[in-house]
C-alpha cells in the first residue's frame, strides 16, 4: 500500500485541529484532518439531543470568550458572537426572603441597586467594581500576548500595568485574593466560580489551580465577557471547517489514528476508516489536536496521569421557563449565568465533601438559557434551552452505578428551591413522551469525545507565561518529537477552552520553521 503524503496530517478534527488545518491549508500547506467521530467539532458541537425535537443544542461548550477576534478576521469566519444583557444572576434565600444578585453586563443602576439590597450598603459593589476593573486591565494587557510566541515571566510582567494582581492570582489562594476586594459570602462565590469551571481546585491552596482557571475565564479579548455563538458552537465549528476545506485542506470523518510512527524526516499516520479498513497516510508534520494523553499512545510512550474531570453537564429543552421566587424576570435572570448554591461556603463544603470522595450534599452549579439570546437553535418550535454546569462533583464520583442520577435529582431539586413551579413541569417531551432532559458526567463525556477523564480542558490549565528559559519565545506547542506538534486544548501552554489558540499557535510554529 503507498501511503497518501501531506504536509501535514491533522489528528483529530476538534475545533483546534480546525484551527491549525485552517491557518496552514491558507498558507499553502497540504492538509488532511482525521477526526475519528463522524462529526467534526469535539467539544464544540451543536446537535439535536432529544428524538422529535428539533433543536440544535450546544451540547458540551456552549458560550465563547477566548476565541481571538484576530482568528475570526484572519479566516473570516462568519460567525456571530452576541453579548448577553445579563452577566449574571444569582437567586439566594436570606433572612427568610428570596432574593437576587444582577450584574448587568454593564453594570448600571440595576446592578447597584440589587448590591444595596442584598448586601445592605454601597460598599460591596465598590469592592466589586475595584477588583473587576483591576482585572480588566490585566485583561487588557495579557490578551495581545495570547497571538504572540510565549513571553517569559520577567517580560510580561514588564508590560503589564498592575503586576500586583498577576503576583496574587499566581502566588495566592484564589480565596484570599477574592476577599481582598468582597466581603459578602453569596458576592464572593460568585467570582469564585470562574476559577471553578470544569477544575476541581481547592480555593483555599498556593497551588494556582484555580488561579489559572479564573485568569483564562476573565482575559478573552481583553474584556473577558462570555459571548453566545449564533447558530450554536456548532457554528463556530462549522465555520472553521468551511475555512479549512475553502483554503484546500481536505477533512475526513470516521477516521480513527491509530499509531504514528516517527522519524526524523516525517511521520507515518496510520488510520481506520468508519468500515475498519486500515489507512497510512505519510506527513511531513503532523498536528496533534487530540488530548495529550491520547497523543502518548499514538507514539507508544506510557501515558502521563490521566486527568480527572469534575463537571455535570446538564442539557435541557423546556415549553416555558419557570418564574423565580425572587420575583425576578425570568427572560432576564435566565439569559445571564444563574448561579444557583454557589456562595464561597457552599463551594468549600461541596469540595470538601467531593475531595473526601463523596457527592457534595449540595453541587453548586450554574445555568443559562441560550434561546434568550439567540432564538434560531430553536427555530420556531416555542421552546427554550437551558443548559446546567455543575461544579466539584469528580470524574471517580460516577464510577458507581446511580451517582449521575443521583446528582441531577439533586441540582433539580436545588433549582426548584429558587422557582415558583417544579423545572419538571416546564420540561418538553421528546418524541416517545420522554422529558428533556440529558445528563453528561466526566466519564459520558470521555466516552462521547475521547476527552481523558472527560477534563473538559483535557488537564488543568497553565499560565499563559513560558515556563522555563528555554520555552520563551516559543509558541508552546512542543511535544516529545520535533516532528509532530500539538494544538489541542491540554497539548498547549494558551490552548484551553473554546479559543483556536491551540491550533493557532500549532500553525504559527510550522509556518515559522525554515
Ligand atoms: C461539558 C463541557 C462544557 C464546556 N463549556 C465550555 C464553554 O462554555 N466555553 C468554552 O470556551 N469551553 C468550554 N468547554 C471546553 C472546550 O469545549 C474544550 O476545551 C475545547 O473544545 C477543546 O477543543 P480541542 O479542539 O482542543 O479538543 P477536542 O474538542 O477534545 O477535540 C479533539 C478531537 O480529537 C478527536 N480525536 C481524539 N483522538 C483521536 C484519534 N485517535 N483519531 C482521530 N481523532 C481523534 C476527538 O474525537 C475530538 O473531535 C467545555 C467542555 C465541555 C466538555
Amino acid at each position: 500500500m503507498t501511503a497518501a503524503r501531506y504536509d501535514v496530517v491533522v489528528v483529530g478534527g476538534g475545533h483546534n485541529g480546525l484551527t491549525a488545518a485552517a491557518y496552514l491549508a491558507r498558507a499553502g500547506r497540504s492538509v488532511l484532518v482525521l477526526e475519528q467521530r463522524d462529526v467534526l467539532g469535539g467539544a464544540a458541537v451543536s446537535q439535536q439531543v432529544f428524538t422529535g425535537v428539533d433543536v440544535r443544542l450546544s451540547a458540551y461548550s456552549y458560550l465563547v470568550s477566548l476565541l481571538p477576534d484576530r482568528i475570526v478576521a484572519d479566516l473570516a469566519l462568519p460567525v456571530t458572537l452576541l453579548d448577553r444583557a445579563v452577566a449574571s444572576c444569582t437567586p439566594v434565600l436570606r433572612d427568610g426572603r428570596h432574593r437576587e444578585l444582577l450584574v448587568e453586563r454593564d453594570e448600571g443602576p440595576a446592578t447597584a441597586a440589587s448590591f444595596r439590597e442584598l448586601t445592605g450598603s454601597d460598599d460591596e459593589l465598590a469592592g466589586w467594581q475595584r477588583f473587576y476593573a483591576r482585572l480588566s486591565t490585566l485583561a487588557e494587557d495579557l490578551a495581545p500576548t495570547l497571538t504572540e510566541p510565549l513571553p517569559g515571566p520577567d517580560e510580561l510582567a514588564a508590560r503589564l500595568r498592575d503586576p500586583g494582581i498577576w503576583h496574587d492570582l499566581r502566588e495566592r489562594p484564589l480565596a484570599d485574593v477574592v476577599a481582598d476586594h468582597l466581603r459578602d459570602d453569596d458576592v464572593r462565590g460568585v467570582a469564585l466560580t470562574d476559577g471553578l469551571i470544569g477544575t476541581f481546585a481547592d480555593v483555599h491552596a498556593a497551588d494556582g489551580l484555580a488561579g489559572r482557571c479564573f485568569l483564562y475565564h476573565l482575559v478573552g479579548n481583553g474584556t473577558g465577557r462570555w459571548r453566545v455563538p449564533v447558530g450554536g458552537m456548532g457554528a463556530v465549528s462549522g465555520a472553521l471547517a468551511t475555512a479549512a476545506r475553502a483554503n484546500g485542506a481536505e477533512l475526513v470523518t470516521g477516521a480513527a489514528v491509530t499509531a504514528l510512527d516517527t522519524r526524523a524526516d516525517g511521520v507515518t499516520v496510520h488510520w481506520t476508516d468508519a468500515d475498519g479498513r486500515a489507512h497510512a497516510a505519510d506527513a511531513g508534520h503532523v498536528v496533534s489536536g487530540a488530548a495529550p494523553t491520547v497523543l502518548d499512545e499514538l507514539l507508544g510512550r506510557a501515558p502521563a496521569p490521566r486527568p480527572s474531570g469534575s463537571q455535570l453537564k446538564v442539557n435541557m429543552v423546556l415549553r416555558r421557563l419557570p418564574g423565580l421566587r425572587s420575583g425576578a424576570d425570568p427572560r432576564r435572570a435566565f439569559s445571564g449565568t444563574v448561579h444557583v448554591d454557589e456562595a464561597a461556603s457552599q463551594i468549600d463544603a461541596a469540595y470538601a465533601q467531593a475531595a473526601a470522595g463523596r457527592l457534595p450534599d449540595v453541587i453548586p452549579f450554574e445555568v443559562y438559557c441560550h434561546s434568550l439570546t439567540d432564538p434560531t437553535i430553536v427555530g420556531d418550535t416555542g421552546l427554550h434551552t437551558l443548559t446546567l454546569f455543575g461544579l466539584h462533583t469528580p470524574a471517580e464520583l460516577y464510577a458507581e452505578a446511580g451517582v449521575r442520577e443521583e446528582a441531577v435529582r439533586r441540582v433539580v431539586a436545588q433549582l426548584d428551591a429558587h422557582l415558583t413551579e417544579p423545572l419538571a413541569d416546564c420540561l418538553a417531551v421528546d418524541a416517545e413522551g420522554r422529558p428533556c432532559l440529558q445528563a453528561s458526567s466526566p466519564l459520558d463525556v470521555e466516552a462521547a469525545l475521547a476527552m481523558p477523564g472527560g477534563h473538559i480542558f483535557h488537564g488543568d490549565l497553565s499560565w499563559p507565561v513560558a515556563a522555563t528559559p528555554e520555552e520563551a519565545g516559543t509558541w508552546g506547542v512542543a511535544t516529545p518529537h520535533p516532528r509532530v506538534v500539538a494544538a489541542s486544548s491540554g497539548g498547549t501552554v494558551r490552548g484551553g477552552a473554546v479559543s483556536g489558540l491551540g491550533g493557532f499557535a500549532a500553525a504559527q510554529h510550522l509556518l515559522g520553521l525554515r
